[in-house]
């Protein structure tokens, strides 16, 4: 590996990037705070690879927070996108290719009959939530604790990602009486979400969920628990949104929805559908889509949604993605990293868990076997991580930076990755074993 482990020119840009821009960075889990040392910054990736402004080349697990199932610049991709540059950049009029790419969502999520198309993910749960007030006539949200739907409002209530991280997850700056409007359960709490809806079910709009919550590390549905959130949401008449902006077509082909057999009301997508690029959708039964403008009273709009060269992208990706044996490699791919990993910690006698479902997975410093609540997340030794973080960094291994984000694997991460992180891994655990236990 040819890591040097400088990093000055990473710290030359990032006190240039702190006078200019708000914390140095335009998205806060970038920045490391609480971790110690400075963000990297990148110059360019390929494949598994990124190679930061210094020149330092690390095996990524990031993806850019999901998106890039293929891997950096994906040949197919790059093509794609060069052809369609040649062809024009926005119109902001209707093309074919959005019709493709909405045909191939409907085709591939059987319960979106109908999808639009935006610019993000936050975009996309905000408007999911408007439509669903708007076709309920109620006003009342429920969210879960540590489940991260973007940054909206009304979802900023005990949120994970970077909120979590960042010790916000109540956000300064939303009105009391926003915040008033949302419901926050414990995640996998199956008496909790009965007893709210006894007592408030009819008030409620919908019920948005990460099926794998991805945003307080990894932490998948308990058996049994998104059927119950199915049922009781469907009796009291009000919506289920999947917010599928991380699990959409990440965790299977079709999705949490299809891997756990839920049909929910709406559905959001983001990350992967963009390849790299900013989009977002929303989606779900027709007679609620048909509540959209210009159809129905709900407003929703945007200058770029549908743009061309970011459609073109995530067309390419669900192509890819959609061969046969696709994702039964990417699973493996993960399991084999999470299975080394845990050997080599029980080894060094480090308590250590894992979680995964498909290529998205969790790694915690942790007593417990199974992970399946906030709490226990909670629990885990954050103090452990930080030293490991940054080891896996000095060892070329960029893992996200904080201790409550899943990890992902790539198409692009083959037997030669997986080995050097598990070696890697091991010099961590061993200093981790030295110095911190
Ligand atoms: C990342 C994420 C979002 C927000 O998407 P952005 O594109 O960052 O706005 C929403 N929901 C979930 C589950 C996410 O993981």
């Amino acid at each position: 590996m040819t890591h040097n482990s400088e990093l000055a020119k990473s710290a030359r840009l990032f006190t240039r990037a702190q006078a200019c821009i708000p914390g140095g960075v335009n998205s806060p889990v970038r920045a490391f705070r609480g971790v110690g040392g400075n963000p990297v910054f990148f110059a360019s990736g390929d494949g598994a690879w990124i190679t930061d402004v210094d020149g330092n080349r690390y095996i990524d697990y990031v993806g850019a927070w999901g998106p890039l199932i293929l891997g950096h610049s994906h040949p197919r991709v790059k093509a794609a996108l060069h052809s369609q540059l040649d062809l024009g950049t926005a119109f902001g009029a209707p093309t074919e290719l959005e019709v493709l790419l909405a045909e191939r969502i409907c085709q591939l999520m059987p319960a979106i009959e109908s999808v639009r198309l935006v610019n993000s993910g936050t975009e996309a749960t905000m408007s999911a939530i408007r439509l669903a007030r708007g076709f309920t006539g109620r006003e009342k949200i429920v969210k879960f604790e540590g489940c991260y739907h973007g940054h909206v409002d009304s979802l900023l209530v005990k949120a994970g990602s970077g909120a979590l991280t960042m010790g916000t997850p109540d956000s300064s700056g939303i009105p009391a009486e926003t915040a008033r409007q949302t419901f926050v359960l414990p995640y996998n709490d199956a008496d909790a979400l009965e007893k709210l809806f006894s007592e408030s079910g009819n008030d409620i709009a919908a019920v948005i969920i990460e099926p794998v919550a991805g945003n307080m590390n990894c932490v998948p549905p308990l058996p049994g628990y998104l059927q119950l959130v199915r049922e009781i949401t469907e009796k009291y008449g009000a919506l289920l949104i999947f917010d599928e902006v991380m699990t959409g077509f990440r965790v299977a082909l079709g999705g949490a929805q299809q891997l756990f057999n839920i049909k929910p009301d709406l559905t959001t997508l983001g990350k992967v559908i963009g390849g790299g690029l900013p989009v977002g959708a929303f989606g779900g039964r027709k007679a609620i889509m048909d509540m959209l403008s210009p159809v129905g009273p709900v407003y929703q709009a945007g200058t770029l949604s549908g743009n061309p060269l970011a459609v073109t992208a995530g067309m390419v990706v669900l192509d890819e993605i959609s061969k046969p044996g696709f994702f039964e490699s990417l699973t493996r791919t993960a399991t084999t990293l999470l299975q080394g990993l845990q050997s080599l910690a029980d080894n060094s006698g480090i308590e250590f868990t894992t979680t995964q479902v498909g290529g998205m997975f969790g790694c915690y410093f942790s007593k417990f076997k199974n992970i399946s609540t906030f709490e226990q997340v909670m629990q885990s030794n954050v103090s452990l991580f930080k030293p490991y973080f940054h080891s896996m960094l000095a060892e070329g291994i960029y893992l996200a930076p904080s201790a409550f984000e899943a990890g992902f694997v790539s198409s692009a991460h083959g037997s030669k990755e997986i080995d050097l992180t598990l070696s890697a891994a091991e010099k961590s655990f061993a200093v981790l074993k030295k110095n911190h236990q």
